[in-house]
């Protein structure tokens, strides 16, 4: 009952990271992959800000950092500044690593919270190591020992999302995986089962498969179009439907070790800097603004000349009910599209490939794969979802119609659950599959201005004094360090990736 073919159908980011990752992981089974993308269609030709987790996929893949970061143009990645979204003029970083370090096994927030409701008015941000290198324009890899403080981080990149897909393919091809290109104009399905048995191109020629992977983007192609899997729609909650990208030069060596997202009036602009240009995109909701008006804003706030046309996206934010139905897995943005504000849609596809390699069907595609599959996707798109909401709700705004919208919006329970349980004590629920991890929470929570009233109560057995002093000791530590460590283009330098830099 093994599988013997595997048809990929689109060769995006998701289409390559599914062929890399299937035909590494299934070397030696003799299951025969074959991937159809259309140059004449195309890719949606973003997606270039990523998670720490991506860096775990290249290294199960052997893809070396040095060649990674040369060939896609990379920069490091710490976090994301976010600038005007609690109140105008704020501004708060969202790193990827902690706060402090735990006391007595209690995190460090909790006593953060004690010294601010005494009257310290110290940032949370000077105790977050990854926060305290992105303000100073500095990189450093993470210290292999995990007791010291300059440990306390993950990162990830900013780089070129199509030199990506083009590093996967040749690792893919050198797999095996085997490319077609041409449009696929037909679908044929069983006619007892209902399973893609095979998809008809342009050409005439037909390509059959037992388990078809359907990465054709927003089309989606086989998932939606042909087997109808049904679509979860969150606009109510997640509104903005359309973006324009333009790429445009870095000035005065703005690469920052971080990316930018800026509130704007009806949605929010990127800034990812990679080596050798700006990549900068305006997300918006044409209900409160029109395309030109989108444009406008977009040009009148980029710093250094335009590379390219602008590219304007259409999208609607939510889900695929079923991600998996009967023969055909859903990646990528045929999955669902949850806007780009904080990086996910890689990492989600990530998540797929993941999960579809765990639960790997055999020809008889046993339905409980399949919900085991769905149910698992399902959460990791909800609390994405839900760390999504939290930005355009936690926030004094009022002063556009978006904004004003926002401040009447029924949340999801879920999401509600969370923000109680912080706002009273300071407790993040945690859960086992999900993108963001505690720290990610405090750092929007605490830096769009929610703050809890309550701390946990095991913080009171440490003296007020020796508390000070702690956090004290801490915050210079923290400083101090940081500011010993190289400039983040002299570290990109050093690591081997000098030759694409033009900044
Ligand atoms: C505005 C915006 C910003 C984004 N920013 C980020 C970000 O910063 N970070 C992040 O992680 N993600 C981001 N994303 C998401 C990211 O771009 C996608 O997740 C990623 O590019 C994967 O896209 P894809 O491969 O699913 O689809 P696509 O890139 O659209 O690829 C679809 C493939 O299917 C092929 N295809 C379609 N129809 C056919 C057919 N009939 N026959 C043959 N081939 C066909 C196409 O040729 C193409 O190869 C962003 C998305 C948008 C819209």
């Amino acid at each position: 009952m093994k599988i013997e073919k595997v048809c990929i159908l689109g060769g995006g980011t998701a289409g390559w990271m599914t062929a890399a990752g299937l035909s590494h992981k299934l070397k030696g089974s003799q299951t025969e992959i074959t991937l159809i993308e259309s140059e004449q269609i195309g890719t949606v030709g973003v997606g270039e800000a990523t998670l720490p987790s991506i860096r775990f996929f290249n290294n199960t893949l052997g893809i070396d950092e040095a060649t990674f970061m040369r060939e896609t143009s990379a920069t490091f990645k710490l976090g994301i500044e976010f600038c005007d979204w609690g109140r105008i003029g704020d501004r708060y970083i969202h790193p990827f690593g902690e706060f402090g370090e735990k006391i007595r096994n209690v995190d460090f927030h909790h006593y953060w919270t004690r010294l601010r409701l005494s009257g310290d008015a110290s940032r949370l941000d000077d105790y977050s190591y990854p926060i305290i290198m992105s303000e100073l324009g500095r990189f450093q890899f993470p210290d292999p020992d995990p007791a010291k403080i300059e440990a306390s981080f993950g990162y990830a990149y900013q780089m070129d999302a199509s030199a990506y897909a083009r590093l996967l393919r040749r690792y893919a091809e050198a797999n095996g995986v085997k490319r077609v290109e041409g449009k696929v104009t037909g679908v044929e399905q069983d006619s007892e089962t209902g399973h893609v048995s095979s998809v008809k191109l342009e050409s005439g020629a037909s390509v059959a498969a037992d388990l078809f992977i359907d990465c054709t983007g927003f089309r989606g192609l086989l998932i939606r179009q042909t087997l109808e899997a049904g679509n979860v729609d969150w606009t109510k909650w997640l509104p903005c439907n359309r973006a324009i990208a333009i790429p445009c030069r870095a000035a005065d060596r703005q690469i920052t070790p971080f990316t930018r997202a800026t509130a704007r009036k009806a949605g929010w602009q990127w800034r990812i800097p990679l080596q050798h240009r700006i990549g900068n995109g305006h997300v918006y909701c044409s209900e409160y603004i029109s395309d030109d008006e989108a444009c406008d804003v977009l040009c009148a706030n980029l710093e250094g000349e335009a590379l390219a046309e602008p590219n304007q996206l259409y999208f609607q934010t939510g889900r695929l009910q079923q991600f998996w139905k009967k023969n055909v897995v859903a990646i990528g943005l045929s999955a669902g599209f949850l806007e780009p504000l904080e990086s996910t849609s890689i990492y989600l596809i990530q998540e797929g490939i993941t999960a579809l390699l765990e639960l790997f069907p055999g020809k008889d595609f046993r339905a409980s794969d399949a919900d085991e599959y769905n149910r698992r996707m399902e959460l990791y798109f909800e609390r994405v979802r839900d760390f999504l909401i939290l930005h355009y709700i936690a926030t004094e705004r009022a002063d556009s119609e978006m904004w004003r919208y926002f401040t009447n919006m029924k949340l999801p329970d879920s999401l509600q659950e969370r923000l109680d349980a912080w706002l009273l004590r300071g407790h993040i629920i945690k859960y086992e599959f999900g993108a963001f991890l505690p720290p990610s929470w405090i750092a929007v929570m605490a830096g769009q201005n929610l703050l809890p009233a309550h701390f946990d109560r095991r913080v009171d057995a440490l003296q007020r004094r020796e508390l000070v002093e702690l956090a004290a000791g801490l915050k210079a530590r923290i400083s101090s360090s940081a500011r010993g460590l190289p400039g983040h283009l002299e570290s990109i330098q050093a690591f081997g990736a000098s030759t694409n830099m033009t900044a």
